[in-house]
């Protein structure tokens, strides 16, 4: 049969996780916390469990959850998004992701995405038919170059997707970034998918600009977010979609026959634990300390470090030291060196290669010391 995805492989995150783990290495890959999520969150768990929350969720998600995230973006962009119509729950933001692209891009349909793009992007597109059309961010500013991205614009142009804080740059849109996104995207039907997991992991006191701040980008965005980075439950598989009714009610023609609804006891925790609003608002800070030992554990070695603006993610460029592909760099760190990281190409940049990867600091101090340690004697 043919391949409906001929030109995709096993994930990057799997085959280098997979690579760490035989060579017993180190692993600032995939993005994951090595430790514990709070235990008030997990007891909600269990006492939704033993509370008999144990069968189907409304389709759409539990409404006390949906009614706390309606709040939350309220409060903290000011958007108000119904949460009988206009929030559903999903598993994670991967469903979000693929629920909102199928049930919109039709056959040549063409989406917009900036590269380097996460991975769950350009495959999602295919299977619908759709054509992704990319805009690359130049290393090492990874600024959108706007008179280019409205120069991409076709009338077969479906859709845009937007990533801020940015896998796998750590960059962040600014107001302005979103104000020319705003204005190109005016007087158009495109649709914006904005992919805003990392919304609550921000630096040096930046704001992050959800695309739910702006009127006219809310009237067409689906705003994709996830629990696992927000309250380190990666493995929960949990997160939404947030969309002005008319696109949500599309969405979950999809999403009901795709998952239906989204597992129970889980949300019924979640919507206890979102209404202590510290649980989220404390996260810049815990990571920003994260991302300052990291960076100054880096300096005084040969590896360049811009310090990541959002996300907990942090590249590192690695030039002065090799020529060798990325690819090739990163596994020779892992069988080598013990120490295993993401190449950037594999973001959908094809051959470019920039020489830099990237690396997770979403771990205990004492696995970043150990890290650290590696790195500096390369
Ligand atoms: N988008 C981006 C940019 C991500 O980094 C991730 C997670 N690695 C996702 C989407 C998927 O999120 P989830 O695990 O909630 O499906
Ligand atoms: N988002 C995670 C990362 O960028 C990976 C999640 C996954 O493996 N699908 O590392």
């Amino acid at each position: 049969h043919p391949s409906k995805l001929p030109n995709i492989g096993t994930t990057i995150f799997t085959t280098v996780g997979n690579l760490a783990r035989k060579h017993n290495a180190i692993d600032l890959s995939q993005g994951f916390p090595n430790f514990e999520a709070d235990n008030r969150l997990l007891d909600l768990v269990s006492k939704a469990m033993h509370d008999g929350h144990n069968q189907y969720a409304p389709m759409p998600g539990y409404y006390g959850l949906r009614d706390v995230i309606s709040q939350k973006i309220e409060t903290l962009h000011g958007h108000s998004y119904h949460p009988e119509s206009e929030i559903t729950v999903t598993v994670g933001a991967t469903q979000a992701i693929f629920t909102a692209i199928t049930a919109f891009v039709h056959p040549n349909d063409e989406v917009i995405v900036l590269k380097p793009a996460y991975d769950c992007y350009e495959p999602a597109i295919a299977l619908n038919g759709g054509v992704p059309v990319y805009l690359e961010l130049k290393a090492p500013s990874f600024a959108v170059d706007w008179t280019a991205f409205k120069n991409l614009i076709s009338p077969k142009t479906k859709m845009v997707i937007i990533n801020t804080p940015h896998n796998p740059s750590g960059r962040i849109f600014s107001r302005g970034d979103m104000l020319q996104l705003q204005e190109v995207l005016r007087r158009t039907n495109i649709l914006l998918l904005s992919d805003e997991v990392y919304e609550h992991i921000v630096f040096d006191g930046q704001q992050h600009e959800s695309a739910s701040r702006f009127k006219d980008l809310a009237s067409r965005s689906f705003i994709c977010a996830s629990f696992g980075k927000t309250f380190h439950v990666t493995g929960w598989k949990m997160g939404y979609c947030a969309a002005p009714k008319h696109l949500m009610d599309e969405f979950r023609k999809v999403h009901q026959f795709n998952v239906f609804s989204v597992d129970h006891p889980t949300q019924r925790a979640m919507a206890e634990y979102l209404n202590t609003k510290e649980h989220y608002t404390h996260l810049n800070r815990f990571y920003q300390e994260k991302r300052d030992f990291f960076t100054k554990g880096v300096d005084g070695s040969r590896f360049i470090c811009k310090p990541s603006q959002g996300t907990y993610f942090q590249l590192l460029d690695y030039s002065n030291i090799t020529d060798e592909a990325d690819t090739d760099f990163a596994k020779r760190l892992i069988t080598d060196y013990k120490l295993a990281s993401i190449p950037i190409s594999s973001f959908n940049l094809n051959n470019r290669d920039d020489k830099v990867l990237r690396f997770c600091f979403a771990k205990k101090e004492e696995t970043l010391e150990r890290a650290l340690d590696i790195l500096q004697g390369i």
